[in-house]
């Protein structure tokens, strides 16, 4: 064999040897919350979310780099309670860029948990991938003792890492578990153990590196979505109203009088209404603001037509959504259509 012929040969083998060794690629998208916390001591519940940045993550993280190839940047440093839909547009156009067009194999947010599960809803239907897109936060800020956030996202570049999050549309994960976006929510104020998916539960675990999924989600999402935020630069204005004995019409009526597009009721039981607050809801959507009946109860669905009959006041029924993601999916509903028996269709389809 001669030189040049060994030389090939030796090239294409080390070539193979590194493409066979290359670590998936992930993106880490740092948003503030928590994990990015810095409290006056580290025996003190008083901290302020959102002051460490991306690189100080990582490096606090070594362990993870045996996992992916990991790399950062920053889009907000922000307490999740200051969320909105201008970081959600950017986020979710910034994740389809990475994904889509600079060829990193996963995304993971870092992501206060006070809205991480609206934020992780969002994504659900506006990310254009199969590709795994993880949330991941903390309750103890990152000069906690037992700060909970470097085993987190530990757990979380694992998942984004693992084939078994493919296809599974965007996730949480958080204390070991993760959580499809769909049925993920904040229980608890303060533990660690705060995420849960209701009556779904988790849909699988992280342990020693390694992803397991115990169960598939079966809602549109992803690749099936039909929303598109490409173009988009601001989303229809919906506001939630929640339920309660006695209830004013006040704020319901508010919303009307500052022509919001849709409104999300947090009802009490099966997404009732108090009739004075009914009565305002009657009237809005006679005048093209579309009323969706959620729940105030933490589980359980707002069936449509059952206390309230949604066909004769063209209401829409969030069904298995709770208000906040059922406020996401009326936003974007409305980007494509005003007909409520089409908004009635996505609700039970995502
Ligand atoms: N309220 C802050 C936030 O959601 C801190 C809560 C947290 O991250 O756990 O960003």
């Amino acid at each position: 064999m001669n030189t040049f012929r060994k030389l090939i040969l030796v090239t294409a083998a080390l070539l193979a040897a590194v493409t066979l060794s290359a670590k998936p690629r992930v993106r880490i998208i740092a948003t503030g919350g928590t994990i990015a916390g810095v409290s006056a001591t580290s025996a003190s519940s008083a901290y302020t979310a959102g002051q460490v940045g991306i690189q100080t993550l990582i490096d606090a993280v070594p362990q993870m780099l045996y996992l992916a190839d990991v790399s950062g940047e920053q889009l907000v440093n922000i307490g999740s309670q200051d969320m909105n839909d201008e970081v959600w547009l950017q986020l979710a156009k910034r994740i389809n860029v990475l994904l889509n067009e600079e060829g990193y194999d996963a995304v993971v947010v870092t992501h206060g948990t006070d809205t991480m599960e609206e934020t992780a809803y969002f994504l659900n239907l506006t990310v254009k991938s199969e590709k795994p897109v993880i949330l991941v936060g903390s309750m103890r800020p990152s000069t906690a003792i037992s700060a909970d956030g470097p085993a987190n996202l530990y757990n979380a570049v694992a998942a984004a890492a693992s084939p078994e999050c493919v296809g599974l549309g965007v996730l949480c994960c958080m204390n070991n578990q993760l959580l499809d976006a769909k049925s993920v929510i904040k229980t608890h104020t303060i533990d660690c153990d705060t995420f849960e998916g209701g009556k779904v539960g988790c849909i699988g675990y992280v342990y020693n590196g390694e992803a397991h999924i115990l169960q598939r989600v079966t809602n549109k999402h992803t690749v099936n979505s039909e929303f598109d935020i490409t173009r988009l630069d601001r989303l229809p204005r919906v506001g939630i109203v929640y339920g309660y004995a006695n209830c004013s019409p006040l704020p319901m009526q508010a919303f009307v009088d500052a022509h919001f597009d849709g409104i999300v009721l947090a009802g009490v039981g099966d997404g009732n209404f108090y009739k004075d607050v009914f009565d305002v809801a009657v009237a809005a959507q006679q005048r093209g603001i579309q009323i969706v009946r959620s729940s105030r109860c933490p589980t359980g669905p707002t069936c449509l037509n059952s206390e309230v009959d949604d066909a004769r006041y063209h209401f829409v029924a969030a069904l298995d959504l709770n208000p906040q993601k059922a406020r996401i999916l009326l936003m974007l509903a409305l980007t494509k259509t005003h007909d409520w028996q089409e908004i009635q269709q996505y609700f039970m389809e995502y």
